[in-house]
């Protein structure tokens, strides 16, 4: 079964391969972010819309990129701006700053271990009842 999808940039059909976008603004993506890294390696202490208006794309492109972790910025560049999307934490990498991101993960882990407790305690009284039935 082919599963075809309009991609969410330009909105052309192809095979969906897990991500939103067709192959060839996949490789758009790969080439701008080999630019905006080299630019970026090269100006270190450059603000996101320097490098946005010296490369000619626009500030969401390379905030993107941050947010997906194939840019970080280096620990002493406090110019460009990414902030966490839970507490607004300036950040320098991904979606979320390192506390929140720990919070995630133990929100995540809690909802997990409770289900597991859940189906855990039903198997036990479901044991019980057996046991006592044999009996
Ligand atoms: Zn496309
Ligand atoms: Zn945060």
């Amino acid at each position: 079964m082919s599963n075809l999808r309009n991609c969410r940039r330009c909105g052309k059909l192809y095979v969906y391969t897990g991500r939103p976008i067709c192959g060839s603004c996949i490789e758009e993506d790969e080439q701008l972010y080999k630019i905006v890294r080299e630019y970026i390696e090269k100006h270190p202490r450059s603000t996101t819309f320097e490098v946005a208006e010296a490369l000619d794309i626009s500030v969401d492109k390379i905030l993107q990129f941050l947010r997906e972790g194939k840019l970080e910025l280096s620990g002493d560049n406090i110019n460009m701006l990414l902030e966490c999307e839970r507490c607004g934490k300036p950040i320098r990498t991904g979606r979320f700053c390192p506390e929140c991101s720990a919070d995630i993960e133990k929100e995540l882990k809690k909802g997990y271990t409770v289900k597991e407790q859940t189906a855990a305690s039903r198997n036990k009284s479901e044991m019980y009842m057996a046991h006592r039935r044999k009996k």
